[in-house]
């Protein structure tokens, strides 16, 4: 995706942030028909005393304000949401256009901010809980196409969430997977071998039973192998 850089006035933004990145609010600009680059341009040339850190279009995305300094894109006299503002979030302005009298995203500027914003959560380790609308933060209808249909930004967020992939994501699924491998039944081919290394006390259960579908850690194998030789178990390992 390609990402054109284009300086925001500094009238227009506010100093280095002090406080860490932990949410990314998203916009859309109202427009019919402007571009990424026509939103860089204007807050690199008016001073508004607004803007947003990243502008995205068909085409691509347009850095405004840098990340390491604040933006001034959800900013209000009082707040729905208790913890994201300016001084702690990254904002994205998509461009909209306008047909039958209703806002609405082309779907290629929806793929080039689901990218951006794919990227951001990779790098600030944040998951997709982190991103919200203008909306969730003040009430303002923004951005609209995103408010007027709820099931479109569900369906945004469900992308998202598809593309993230965290840390605490990846335990979470390898927890299931382990889980649910647990349970399967093993296959008829290995009965003998089974049951000969429950007779022998080479494998023994624990409280998940004898998981045979789960994988062997290489303490789990020494344990065997040292018992396999006729050393005094220890312990529950197998
Ligand atoms: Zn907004």
């Amino acid at each position: 995706m390609k990402v054109e850089t284009i300086p925001c006035l500094p009238a227009n933004c506010g100093a280095e942030r002090t406080e860490p990145v932990a949410y990314l609010v998203v916009h859309y600009t109202a427009g019919d028909g402007d571009t990424a680059r026509d939103n860089g341009r204007y807050f690199a040339r008016c001073a508004v005393g607004a803007s947003a850190h990243y502008f995205v279009d068909e085409g691509g995305v347009v850095a405004s304000v840098p990340e390491k300094r604040v933006a001034w894109h959800c900013g209000a006299p009082s707040y729905r949401h208790r913890a994201c503002r300016n001084g702690n979030s990254i904002g994205v302005e998509l461009c909209s256009r306008r047909a039958a009298g209703r806002y609405t995203f082309a779907p290629e500027t929806v793929k080039n901010a689901l990218a951006l914003l794919q990227g951001l959560l990779g790098r600030y380790g944040l998951g997709v809980e982190a991103v919200l609308r203008h909306y969730d933060v003040t009430g303002k209808i923004c951005p609209a196409p995103f408010v007027d249909d709820q099931g479109a930004w569900q369906a945004f967020l469900e992308e998202l969430e598809g593309r993230t992939m965290t840390q605490e994501t990846f335990a979470r699924q390898m927890d299931d997977y382990r889980a649910a491998q647990a349970q399967a039944a093993p296959g008829a081919w290995s009965a003998e071998a089974r049951a000969w290394a429950e007779e022998t006390g080479l494998l023994r259960g624990d409280s998940g039973g004898m998981r045979y579908k789960n994988p062997v850690t290489r303490e789990e194998l020494v344990e065997i192998l040292y018992r396999m030789r006729g050393g005094m178990p220890h312990g529950d390992a197998e």
